[in-house]
């Protein structure tokens, strides 16, 4: 058994904060300033330009991907990390299409996160050869599947509300139709057990600083499937995914494995951090935390509906179609938003009218939700979202 009293012990949270919010920004982890500063000084301080062999730094985005893998199921060799997610569905996205070249559909579903359909519509613009994305209802995916379909692109748990789409049976429909499947994992790496081989999904990608705690502007990872790998070109062919970058020959030549897609250089600080924060799952059975999860997102909806019956859930009522975050949805809901946050209980808001709340139960129990909820009917109660303070936009919300 999982002991999330241990877990929890390795977050530095401020002291009386309810932090419902792991799902847009995980908590610092305990030892993550430490390994940033002796990265800093013992390894760029002291090594300087050395550091690239003796400190490792090289094989650091295959040696995290080999700690994200057991997390989505990955087998080893499978993940490597680096740039942003919506870089990764880009490189996703046009290596897939190049495995159908006679198709020319891209299916998604109009819940996707904005900028995952703003990257395909990009790609789509650029390849200029009459690709077309197409947005269905996410009820509606399974049904649209057809032989026009060159790649499938979801992500598998809506940003906004959790609902979750079924990894396994979406694929299976895409396959039998002959199409190449992409999942982005944003809301589900380190929410729940995944697993991307037993599924066979072809492609997949994640943030890291949601529930896997890497910090603001931790790199992404990218998956592909290791049968696929070879027959994938990276798209954004950059030296760190060439077979010998240190060859600088003249010819670009992928690196045989996951490796090719890698870009650049990496962020070796930040990504240090992460690599820290991965070290937290050591001990973490993913049954177990998916248990916990549920039991935290039945107890929240049970509560907040019992005592807040003016709010609406806009999250799936069912535990088995939801991922690890609750949303309800509230006509002045940034303004309850801003004042639940005055009061220490932090989630967020997603336009036009849905109130998030994330509960990652490596540092999340029953406390917190019976506290969030307290928080909620009392802000209710008092009218104290008709504050002006309240209402006004900040740039994140
Ligand atoms: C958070 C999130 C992103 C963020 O992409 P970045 O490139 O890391 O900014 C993309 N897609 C989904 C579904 C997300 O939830």
């Amino acid at each position: 058994m999982t002991d999330f009293a241990v877990t929890r012990a390795r977050f530095r949270l401020p002291p009386g904060i309810v932090y419902l919010d792991g799902n847009s920004l995980g908590p610092l982890p305990a030892g993550a300033a430490e390994r940033a500063r002796q990265v800093i000084e013992a390894e760029w301080g002291a090594m300087l330009i050395g550091a690239w062999n003796r400190a490792g730094w090289m094989e650091q985005p295959r040696r995290v991907g080999e700690r994200i893998a057991p997390l989505i199921g990955a087998a080893p060799g499978s993940v490597v990390v680096g740039d942003t997610l919506s870089v990764k569905i880009y490189q996703a996205l046009a290596s897939a299409l190049e495995m159908r070249p006679g198709r020319r559909t891209v299916l998604s579903d109009s819940g996707n996160f904005p900028t995952d359909l703003y990257i395909a519509d990009g790609l789509l613009a650029s390849l200029g050869r009459g690709h077309a994305l197409k947005l269905v209802a996410p009820e509606a995916v399974e049904q649209a599947i057809d032989e026009t379909v060159a790649a499938i692109m979801l992500t598998h748990v809506d940003y906004r509300t959790g609902r979750m789409h079924d990894m396994e049976r979406l694929t299976a429909r895409a396959h039998a139709a002959g199409a190449v499947v992409i999942w982005d994992l944003a809301h589900s790496a380190g929410a729940m057990p995944l697993d991307l081989a037993g599924c066979r999904a072809d492609f997949a990608a994640g943030c890291t600083y949601k529930y896997l705690n890497g910090g603001p502007g931790a790199p992404a990872f990218i998956y592909v499937r290791p049968d696929l790998i070879e027959q994938a070109r990276p798209a954004l062919s950059g030296w760190m995914g060439h077979a010998a970058p240190f060859a600088f020959d003249r010819a670009y030549d992928p690196a045989p494995g996951i490796e090719r897609m890698r870009v650049g250089t990496p962020p070796v600080i930040q990504m240090s951090v992460l690599e820290t924060a991965l070290e937290i799952w050591e001990g973490v059975d993913l049954v177990d935390l998916r248990r916990r999860s549920v039991e935290l997102t039945e107890l929240f909806i049970a509560e907040v509906e019992k005592r807040c019956p003016r709010l609406e859930l806009a999250s799936p009522r069912e535990a088995g179609k939801r991922g690890s975050q609750v949303s309800f949805r509230f006509d002045e809901g940034y303004a309850v938003m801003q004042a639940l946050i005055a009061r220490g209980v932090v989630g967020d808001f997603r336009a036009p009218d849905i109130m998030r709340f994330g509960f990652a139960p490596l540092y999340i129990g029953e406390d917190d939700v019976l506290a969030a909820v307290e928080a909620l009917a009392a802000v209710l109660a008092e009218r104290a979202f008709e504050r002006p303070e309240y209402r006004r936009r900040a740039a994140v919300t």
